[in-house]
């Protein structure tokens, strides 16, 4: 398959993670899973208390590492599951000086797990469609930009592989992060223009 074919089946949306309708929706957590600020407090609030209860039973998550919950309140919306990934805080890694090329640093390879964690998961449970929010870019302060480079090729190379999930979202906060989306992907009106067969 090309790559461009995997885009296709990749979205941008700007807004509420929480507010969205497909079958998981991610968390970008932390290592006690039990909430806290930005999306994971937005999250727990969605999906009610018995989320935190229900999170209480299951010892944490380590960085990079992904677990799948029922979606709860959020099941009202169409939600099926929730899965709860930690992404890297960044400055961690103590041996990084900053000069690092994208992928040479710890915490970019601890983003890449999170991302394919995520999606082995909502593959092996037959999810269909799965929505990410820019996991670690809030404060735990991963650059932006690499870290859509991360994400994207991440999910593209799982994509490429596996007919689940059929459709992946990238919910930004804002139009100013959804650009930095949309830049590095080729939506299907760019595959018009050029006559690629994948446009089809
Ligand atoms: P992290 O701790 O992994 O950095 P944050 O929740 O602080 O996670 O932020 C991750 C990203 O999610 C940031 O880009 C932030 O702007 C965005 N964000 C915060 N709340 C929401 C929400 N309700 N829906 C979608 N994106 C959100």
């Amino acid at each position: 398959m090309s790559p461009y074919a995997a885009d296709q089946r990749i979205e941008v949306v700007v807004g509420d993670l929480t507010t969205l309708r497909t079958e998981a929706l991610v968390n970008a957590a932390n290592e006690s899973l039990l909430g806290g600020s930005g999306v994971d407090g937005a999250i727990h609030r969605a999906a009610g208390p018995r989320l935190l209860a229900h999170n209480r039973t299951l010892g944490g998550c380590s960085t990079g590492s992904a677990k799948l919950t029922p979606a709860f309140d959020l099941e009202a919306q169409g939600v099926k599951a929730l899965i709860h990934t930690v992404g890297p805080i960044w400055g961690d890694d103590p041996l990084a000086d900053g000069t690092e090329p994208l992928g040479y640093r710890l915490e970019d390879n601890q983003l890449g797990r999170c991302y394919a964690s995520v999606l082995e998961l909502a593959a092996a449970h037959g999810l269909v469609s799965v929505a990410f929010p820019a996991i670690s870019t809030g404060v735990y302060g991963f650059p932006k930009d690499r870290a859509a480079t991360i994400a994207i090729g991440h999910v593209r190379a799982f994509l490429l592989r596996s007919a689940l999930p059929e459709r992946v979202v990238f919910c930004c906060f804002t139009e100013e992060d959804a650009a930095i989306y949309r830049a590095r992907l080729k939506p299907r009106d760019i595959l018009r223009q050029i006559g690629h067969p994948d446009s089809e």
